[in-house]
């Protein structure tokens, strides 16, 4: 599971604010994100803070910049987990750690300012439970996403049953009462803008300008893309199974159609049977037929890794001050 042992637990102070960052081959922004982040922590008001840095099995420098930096910074944490497991699980790990009474997530590629800190740390102060980014701007991000990433979300909007924001990444303040909650849901497929959603409470958009990464390529290829938004649909909606229902329906209504007029040909008509629409239809059925089962089979296929209730990552080693813990 992705609590803490009690051992863990007892040893942890709780801070006033954790941030959490999953980094996947960043080590061209660690040095910069690092700064700006220290400047925004030290400007921030709270008394103590951590931030936890989780590197999610980077194959660059990422990990030995990050533990040079936690050399000199004693409120940095580093995970390291044992290999990629992807943004979500990266930051289900990263959130595993947090002790703080309020938690900011944000990416390592400085696209969310860190200095937004300070007006969304406002804002949650007012007994806001979730301060989330949404994007106004979206600067240096090609057509192509920009376009997949409404249709992605309009497709969610309709398919799920909570209302989901849309243009909002991970980027947001959250309380701590949220992170527990959250926290406490075991799913194995991890959409946390829609986790975070579902949970409720008092969550308020926070307008702002999505800068381009500061550097490096983004770490989301078209298959991770792809792979990301059906977790976040089925994990959502069971709309989809209803639909496969449905299509089965229309496919039953012109299946009975197509019968009666084979009938009404063999008895009124000439009838040469027609290879051609024998098989179109036999082709149309079969087809329905697969796009339904492949549909099933994405539910069963995710009950049962839930049923194998695997721990979502494994954290190789954490450091602190330098040092392995
Ligand atoms: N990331 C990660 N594991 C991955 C892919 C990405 O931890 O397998 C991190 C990445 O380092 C960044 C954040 O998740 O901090 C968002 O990734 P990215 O900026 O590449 O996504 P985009 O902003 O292009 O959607
Ligand atoms: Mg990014």
């Amino acid at each position: 599971m992705i609590f803490m042992s009690e051992d863990q637990q007892s040893k942890s102070i709780s801070m006033d604010l954790s941030i959490v960052i999953p980094c996947y081959n960043e080590e061209e922004s660690l040095d910069e994100l690092h700064k700006r982040l220290d400047a925004t922590c030290k400007k921030a008001d709270v008394k103590s803070y951590e931030i936890i840095l989780v590197n999610d099995g980077s194959s660059d420098k990422t990990l030995s910049i990050m533990t040079q930096l936690s050399k000199k910074d004693k409120n940095l944490i580093i995970a390291d987990l044992s290999r990629n497991h992807g943004h979500q699980l990266a930051l289900s790990a990263g959130l595993s750690l947090a002790t703080g009474e309020y938690i900011f997530v944000l990416d390592a590629d400085l696209q969310d300012p860190p200095e937004l800190l300070h007006p969304m740390l406002e804002r949650a102060r007012t007994g806001i439970d979730v301060i989330y980014g949404q994007r106004k701007i979206r600067k240096g991000e090609t057509w192509f996403k920009i376009f997949a990433s409404k249709a992605f979300y309009k497709t969610l909007s309709y398919l799920s049953d909570i209302p989901i924001p849309e243009n909002v990444g991970d980027f947001r303040l959250m309380s701590k009462r949220v992170h527990e909650k959250l926290l406490s849901m075991p799913e194995q497929h991890r959409f946390i803008r829609g986790m975070i959603a579902w949970i409720g409470f008092e969550q308020e958009a926070f307008l702002y300008e999505r800068d381009a990464r500061y550097a490096g390529v983004t770490k989301y290829s078209f298959a991770k893309l792809i792979h990301f938004s059906i977790d976040a649909i089925t994990s959502f909606s069971i709309r989809p199974l209803r639909i496969s229902l449905l299509f089965a329906l229309l496919g039953a209504i012109l299946a009975f159609l197509l019968g009666s007029y084979a009938f009404y040909g063999y008895f009124f008509k000439d009838t040469i049977s027609g290879w051609t629409s024998l098989a179109t239809i036999v082709t149309f059925f079969s087809s329905l037929q697969l796009i339904c089962i492949g549909l099933i089979g994405e539910y069963i296929g995710r009950t049962y890794i839930q049923t194998k209730e695997r721990p979502l990552y494994m954290i190789r080693r954490l450091y602190k001050n330098g040092k392995k813990q």
